[in-house]
């Protein structure tokens, strides 16, 4: 018996019906993926060029990955950290010697992290740096985007990220992005006061911000100076996806505090981690943070496999090598187009800007054409096209993808 599936519209209306508003997609239902491509449920076959924000940088249902969560999970699914388990201590080995750190803290998602990451810097601030109790601030940035929590909102100057959803946590100050004499002008006046600074080192939700050559080299050395933790939010853009393990090695810098999510299970299950050596680490004792599902068997199982994904396929070489080879061929359909004016980014991690207001509905329309003609991706902060394709696509599918996003956009142009 076939089963005829439903048609699009239905699953949307589905969603819209009894689902929060709490996102705007595309009106795509994807219903099946493998590797680089997605298929909705009317079969059309798509390249993902999302990658669910980088979390599927080994590639949709990757088989190796797919095999230890389904052994896993038919084997010992959830503990507690109530007792220990047969897999977490050796995921915790893999991942610190990976990253090049003393202790891991396992948690699931990125913004649970990124709240470890805050708790972490804040409790070692009085506890080792001996900042009086309560009086710790931690630096960010303009535009950063860490997360949706109640905290990790207090301090985003994005409206739709935070208006109406005070009172807000204290303790942040914001200083703009990628700008050396803020950060050291406020180190000078206040690092006695100051925990941690927390930055992404590119800001992908703002719209894939690369900073200049150097920033984050001279950032952590200031920050070394005036005794204050380097935070890296990795959630992003480690894991391959720009051209090496971490964004943060481009300038062969080790953050105190590097946080983890998204591609560490390679899109397959929730896993953050936020990793730092035993100096920081120790100030956190039993009782004092935690999570039910955090480094649960099947978080470590479905990571240790996605990690070795990324290893073994070599995928922070392939992001490096294919990036600059998408932004040569982005350059020349600039030279050919008014559409689009510029093509930014890093590994396989770039975006490209749309000669529209943020107002403007254009890239929006721009990314309808691109999925009409087979290709998905999303616009961010309105004339921002975010491009982040699976990290195991080839040289050969990357062309075919320059050629869709051409011919999109030169007959965009035309209408
Ligand atoms: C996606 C993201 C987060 C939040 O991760 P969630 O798993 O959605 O909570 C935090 N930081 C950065 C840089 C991100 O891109």
């Amino acid at each position: 018996m076939t089963v005829k599936t439903k048609n699009s519209q239905h699953y949307i209306d589905l969603e819209n019906q009894y689902g929060a508003h709490n996102y705007h997609p595309l009106p795509v239902v994807l219903a099946k993926g493998e590797g680089v491509y997605v298929w909705d449920v009317e079969e059309k076959k798509y390249f993902d060029f999302l990658s669910a924000y980088s979390a599927v940088n080994q590639g949709h249902s990757h088989p190796k990955i797919v095999k230890a969560l389904t052994e896993q999970a038919q084997t010992l699914a959830l503990t507690s950290r109530a007792f220990y388990n047969s897999k977490l201590g050796e995921y915790e080995k893999k991942i610190t010697s990976l990253f090049g750190f003393e202790k891991v803290l396992p948690m699931n998602s990125g913004a649970e992290a990124v709240e470890t990451a805050i708790k972490l810097a804040r409790k070692w601030s009085y506890e080792v740096k001996g900042i009086k109790d309560g009086y710790a601030k931690i630096i960010v940035c303009e535009n950063n985007f860490h997360g949706r929590t109640t905290t990790i909102v207090s301090f985003s100057n994005d409206k739709d990220a935070n208006q109406n959803f005070g009172p807000f946590t204290p303790g942040f100050i914001r200083i703009p992005y990628n700008d050396l004499e803020s950060l050291e002008k406020i180190l000078e006046d206040e690092a006695q006061h100051i925990a941690a600074f927390m930055v992404e080192p590119i800001q992908g939700e703002a719209g894939v911000y690369v900073p200049n050559e150097g920033f984050l080299k001279k950032a952590s050395e200031l920050c070394k100076k005036y005794n204050v933790l380097f935070v890296a939010d990795e959630v992003q853009t480690g894991i391959a996806r720009t051209g090496k393990l971490i964004a943060c090695h481009h300038e062969d810098v080790q953050p105190d505090i590097l946080i983890l999510g998204k591609a560490l299970s390679g899109g397959m299950y929730p896993v953050s981690a936020v990793l730092a050596n035993d100096q920081i680490m120790k100030v956190i004792h039993p009782g004092q943070h935690g999570s039910t599902f955090g480094g649960n068997p099947i978080a470590c199982a479905v990571a240790m496999a996605a990690l070795d994904v990324v290893i073994d396929e070599k995928l922070s070489e392939r992001a490096e090598k294919l990036g600059e080879i998408f932004r040569s061929e982005i350059n020349k359909i600039i030279e050919k187009t008014d559409l689009i004016y510029k093509v930014r980014g890093k590994g396989l991690l770039n975006a490209i800007l749309v000669n529209d207001s943020p107002e403007s509905s254009t890239a929006w329309n721009i990314c309808l054409k691109l999925a009409e003609n087979g290709l998905l991706a999303k616009p961010t902060h309105g004339n921002i096209i975010r491009l982040a394709p699976p990290l195991v696509i080839t040289e050969e599918q990357l062309m075919e993808c320059v050629s869709i996003i051409e011919k999109t956009i030169l007959e965009f142009e035309k209408q």
